[in-house]
């Protein structure tokens, strides 16, 4: 077996346009996996397809957004007129409004737990059957560090998070059989949009304080831990949650 084999299939990766799913999605193309870009950023989603054509890589985008409940089905066919599906990246997320609970709107709220939290339910109820019908496969779906602990001021957030390691767990035993391994990565903080569209250079340094590293994660070092996840060097991993956090978790 190739180490980190991850060719011969396609990808799905949502929220490709940015940040940590732009990594995993031009990490996994360079190395032989056929990607569709889903992000509801046509612009950027363009961008991330270019480079990865230029390079000599397979791709193809998607521009949807992953709250619509058929963007799971729809990006399944899209991947499989590529090739057999045998990854999916679960990777589109918002931060949303940072308010105490009891000052969080209805509409906050469900927005935060349908992009981070319902649009894997949506994904997963159609990538785990069309990867089990052609003998497994595995899903690498995006919690945070913020699914372990809580944090003021972010709780739907948090609950979406933590609700990601939840699914994670389940989706894997009902699937610890069928030849698809479902994990998820609890990143630290990632220098990615994301991050710079919520900070300031103060609260930049109050992040970076919380990791013992001394700094915030690359996109790039979260997306190592998605291959590798979603490669066949991974075989016996399944349900479980992997930090890459710059020490946050450790202390
Ligand atoms: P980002 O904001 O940099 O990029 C997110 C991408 O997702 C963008 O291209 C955006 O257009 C797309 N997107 C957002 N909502 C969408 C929707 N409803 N439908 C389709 N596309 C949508 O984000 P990031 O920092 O790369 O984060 C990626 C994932 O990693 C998220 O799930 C996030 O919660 C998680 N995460 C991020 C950090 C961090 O510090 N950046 C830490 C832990 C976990």
């Amino acid at each position: 077996m190739a180490t980190y084999d991850v060719a011969n299939r396609s990808a799905i990766v949502s929220g490709a346009g940015a940040g940590i799913g732009r990594a995993v999605a031009e990490l996994l193309a360079a190395n032989g996996t056929a990607v569709l870009l889903v992000d509801r950023d046509q612009a950027a989603v363009e961008a991330v397809y270019q480079e990865i054509i230029a390079r000599g890589g397979t791709a193809a985008t998607f521009v949807a957004d992953v709250t619509s409940p058929d963007w799971g089905t729809e990006s399944v066919r899209l991947a499989e007129a590529m090739a057999p599906l045998g990854i999916a990246v679960n990777n589109a997320g918002i931060s949303g409004p940072s308010a105490p609970l009891t000052e969080y709107t209805p509409e906050d709220w469900h927005r935060v737990i349908s992009i981070n939290l319902d649009s894997l339910y949506t994904g997963m109820r159609a990538q785990i059957p069309a990867m089990a019908a052609h003998g497994g496969g595995a899903v690498v779906n995006l919690a945070s560090i913020l699914g372990t602990v809580g944090q003021a001021g972010a709780s739907a957030y948090v609950t979406a998070k933590h609700g990601v390691v939840g699914m994670t767990k389940s989706a894997a035993l009902e699937n610890a059989r069928t030849g698809v391994r479902v994990n998820a990565v609890a990143p630290g903080y990632v220098h990615t949009p994301m991050i710079q569209n919520i900070t300031t250079p103060e609260s930049y340094a109050a992040l970076v304080a919380l990791h013992p590293m001394g700094r915030l994660a690359t996109a790039e070092e979260i997306a190592q831990m998605i291959a590798f996840l979603a490669s066949d060097a991974a075989g016996f991993v399944t349900g479980s949650t992997h930090l890459v956090d710059g020490g946050y978790s450790a202390r």
